[in-house]
């Protein structure tokens, strides 16, 4: 390798996004109010494997998907030969998991995860290579009562998150029966328009004729809209939990739209689908979909046990929660600690020790390859890290056994800076914090050791 070639800057791999400090508390903020919702209806977090058998999304999401078909991350474990794939999703990691470890054996589950997911989609605003997924699966479950379950879960977390004008659309796709009858009358119907169908929809004519429904190609909207639709065909149980679901949302408050053209990507989906979708990410605005999946755990090689879940799309949903126009700022600490000579930063660590144990945040001045710095640049340094005190540690105070507290954001007229004795400086701190001089800070953190 030429010299040149080993300095020159290595990037990150095309449509993998690294999350950046400033955006960490929009994340946080997220990940905070997700579990909480969650929790609040009795899920259970479950963590399983970035990385799965590939035989396992190439029998859960069904060979003819576009998942299976053109977006893996599919490779040979070149020290055993195993087939291995980065999860696209993660239902099925989740399934297999509650399978393996029987979980259902006790009664149903109520579970939910949340992760990264890998695609080799073309990357573009909201269609990233890795993105996140936060979702829900309730495993053993039968009946429209889960599935309204889910649905409110997600619009409680809207609500939690202040995010206005996502909308509901549901539909029922039926149970297998049902989608051969409708399936045999679809390609009837298009083989009889054969030259309104583009390549894509060619190509899916015999294999996968229900994703012809769910086209983007604007040309082919009007034959789609006329196709035969699934929601006809549906028998009497299927039409019953469809309406059950509906009465549960409407007697709750939860608008919808049925869309009978709703369909989902993966094979193993029945009955109940729905989507959660805003108009404000422009092409990529579903935020949220989910349905029921009664057949997957029985793909599995499980006993029947009916299922119910959804995904939710973090990247789109922190897009939506930015374009609310919300401020996010990261969060600043409440304590630098400024210190001249050897023996005033051994002090001066053990003062951070003791605020810490107060509650505070604190953060140590550290020497840089420029050296520890005048006193001159580490007050510049405390200015910037946005505390509200600095504690300053010099060869003077630790002769007097003292501290001096420079009171950052003090008003006008305020005197700003004390000398307090070194046992005293958490007390001193702990007072100014809860005695109001630190109004805009939040400080519920703050707790009594002494
Ligand atoms: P699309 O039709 O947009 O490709 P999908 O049907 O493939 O979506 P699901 O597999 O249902 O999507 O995943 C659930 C959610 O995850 C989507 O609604 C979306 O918000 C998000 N999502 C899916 N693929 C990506 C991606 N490549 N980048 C970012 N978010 C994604
Ligand atoms: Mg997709």
């Amino acid at each position: 390798m030429s010299e040149s070639k080993k300095t020159e800057k290595i990037v990150g791999v095309k449509g993998m996004n690294d999350v950046l400090p400033a955006d960490a508390p929009l994340w946080e903020l997220f990940e905070n109010t997700v579990q909480s919702v969650l929790k609040s209806y009795g899920f259970q977090q479950i963590r399983t494997p970035i990385v799965e058998p590939t035989a396992l999304f190439a029998r859960g999401l069904g060979a003819v998907t576009d998942i299976v078909e053109k977006e893996m991350y599919s490779f040979t474990d070149s020290m055993n030969g195993d087939q291995l794939t980065l999860r696209p999703e993660s239902t099925a990691g989740v399934v297999r998991a509650a399978l393996e470890h029987n979980l259902t054996y006790d009664g149903p589950k109520r579970l939910w995860y949340a992760g990264p997911m890998f695609r080799h989609e073309r990357p573009q605003r909201g269609r990233y290579r890795q993105f996140h997924q936060v979702g829900a699966e309730a495993i053993g479950f039968a009946g429209p009562d889960i599935d309204a379950e889910l649905i409110m879960l997600c619009q409680r977390l809207w609500d939690d998150l202040g995010l206005e004008g996502i909308r509901l659309e549901i539909n029922s796709i039926g149970d297998a029966e049902e989608r051969k009858r409708h399936r045999d009358d679809l390609i009837a119907y298009f083989e009889q328009h054969r030259e309104q169908l583009d390549a894509d929809a060619q190509r899916r004519l015999y294999s996968n004729p229900l994703r012809i429904l769910d086209t983007k190609n604007p040309t082919m909207q009007e034959l789609v809209n006329a196709a035969p639709k699934l929601l006809d065909y549906l028998g009497e149980e299927s039409r019953a939990h469809f309406e059950g679901v509906q009465r549960i949302l409407r007697s709750s408050n939860i608008p919808f739209t049925i869309n009978p053209r709703l369909v989902r990507g993966m094979d193993y989906y029945n009955r109940t689908v729905f989507e959660w979708i805003t108009d404000q990410l422009g092409s990529q605005g579903t935020v949220c979909g989910g349905g029921r999946y009664d057949p997957l755990v029985e793909m599995f090689g499980g006993k029947p046990t009916p299922s119910c879940g959804f995904a939710i799309g973090v990247e789109r949903l922190l897009e939506l929660m930015k374009a609310s126009g919300e401020q996010f700022p990261p969060s600043q600490c409440d304590v630098y600690l400024v210190h001249q000579g050897e023996a005033a930063q051994l002090e001066a660590f053990v003062v951070g020790e003791r605020l810490r144990d107060a509650g505070l945040d604190v953060v140590m001045h550290c020497a840089t390859a420029a050296g520890a710095g005048s006193f001159k640049s580490q007050m510049k340094r405390a200015d910037a890290s946005g505390a509200a005190f600095a504690v300053i540690i010099g060869e003077d105070e630790i002769a007097s056994g003292t501290a001096s507290v420079k009171l950052m954001r003090a008003a006008e007229g305020e005197a700003n800076q004390h000398s307090v004795a070194i046992d005293s400086v958490v007390e001193f701190l702990v007072e100014q914090i809860v005695g109001g001089h630190d109004h805009d800070h939040d400080h519920e953190h703050v707790h009594y050791k002494h």
